[in-house]
């Protein structure tokens, strides 16, 4: 299997806004949200986007990632955005984290820098950085306190939880906050979302407050090109938040957060999807994608698009730099994000 990586700087000419699994994502609020890389360094048995099983592996220049954001800020406003960097993958596995947070840190009107991780690549070294480079909190995927099974969603025959634990508290003494964010997996870790909860009230008790612990339960979803969990169905949203009331009320404690709870407000769109469903749409192929069947189109110079390969074909080098008629498939406007499918 080709398992290549490929670099994307400046002169990649590849686009960072408009592709789903890439770059950068403009969902019209005060939230900037970023996807640096697509490694990762697990294969959780219920990944939404399959990370790890990817043909091709991208990674971003940080430069250009921040000369990016730069403009995007610039369009929102010089206030109140915060940075949220949540790849496709684990982000302690980009190497220029460092110098991305410190770019952010001195941006002007970024008041927030959060990101997501699996935490099992967290150090006190590594926690020291981040507090020194300036982040403000860290989404943690714990979704159980029990080895073995952590083992089994995550697929690895290590989970040391101690040590995400003890990291946790290091966390929180360099006054990072953090969110605690376990995916409910019905029937499978019903009582492990309990002793999370039970963990967030300890914490609170020895004094740390809840903006610097909180905790939010996702709900399982299945999705086409993901990894499913055997034998676990998802439940109904009506369900899920029935279960996160009973439990609301059984610790006393708020499981249902929404976007005030992270300061999240509407701000200007930096692009308006001109398209719907169904349109052709010239578009110039400027590399291969993550799998066989995909591959990265570029609409104008800051605008990409994913594009399926329609069956049988597959993605060869030939194609890049062919223009090609392919026909809108999904048309995102919340996420400013578009696929395409060719031929069609
Ligand atoms: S769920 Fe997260 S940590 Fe697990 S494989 Fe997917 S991206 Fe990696």
């Amino acid at each position: 299997m080709n398992r290549e990586l490929i670099y994307i700087n400046k002169d990649s000419e590849i686009p960072l806004m408009g592709v789903d699994f890439l770059g950068v994502i403009d969902r019209g609020t005060n939230i900037i949200e970023l996807k640096p890389l697509t490694l990762c360094n697990l294969k959780c048995k219920y990944c939404f986007v399959s990370a790890n099983d990817y043909e091709t592996n991208f990674m971003i220049n940080s430069d250009y990632l921040v000369e990016n954001v730069k403009k995007v800020v610039e369009i929102k406003g010089e206030f109140d955005i915060e940075i949220h960097i949540a790849p496709y993958g684990e982000i302690l596995l980009y190497p220029e984290l460092n110098n991305l947070l410190e770019r952010f840190s001195n941006m002007n009107g970024i008041t927030t820098i959060s990101m997501q991780s699996n935490g099992l690549l967290l150090s006190p070294d590594l926690v020291k950085m981040l507090k020194i480079k300036g982040l403000t909190r860290i989404n943690l995927s714990l979704n159980t306190l029990n080895e073995e099974l952590a083992c089994y969603l995550c697929n690895c025959n290590e989970y040391d939880l101690d040590m995400i634990i003890k990291n946790i508290y290091n966390l929180l003494d360099s006054k990072i906050d953090i969110l605690l964010a376990p995916v409910w997996f019905p029937g499978q870790n019903d009582t492990d979302i309990e002793d999370i909860i039970k963990l967030i009230l300890n914490l609170r008790k020895e004094g740390f407050t809840e903006q610097q612990t909180q905790i939010g339960i996702q709900k399982y979803l299945i999705y086409k090109t993901g990894r499913k969990l055997k034998k676990i169905r998802p439940k109904s949203w009506d369900y899920f938040y029935s279960q996160l009331t009973k439990l609301e009320k059984k610790y006393n404690i708020k499981l249902k957060l929404g976007p005030n709870d992270f300061g999240i407000h509407k701000r200007t769109s930096v692009s308006s999807l001109k398209y719907q469903k169904g349109d052709l749409l010239k578009i110039k192929i400027i590399s291969r994608g993550r799998w066989q069947n995909e591959c990265i189109g570029k609409i104008d110079d800051n605008v990409g698009i994913k594009i399926l390969l329609k069956k049988p074909l597959i993605f060869d080098d030939g194609l890049v730099g062919t223009s090609v008629t392919a026909k809108i498939i999904k048309a995102n406007y919340k996420d400013n994000i578009t696929t395409a499918l060719y031929p069609f």
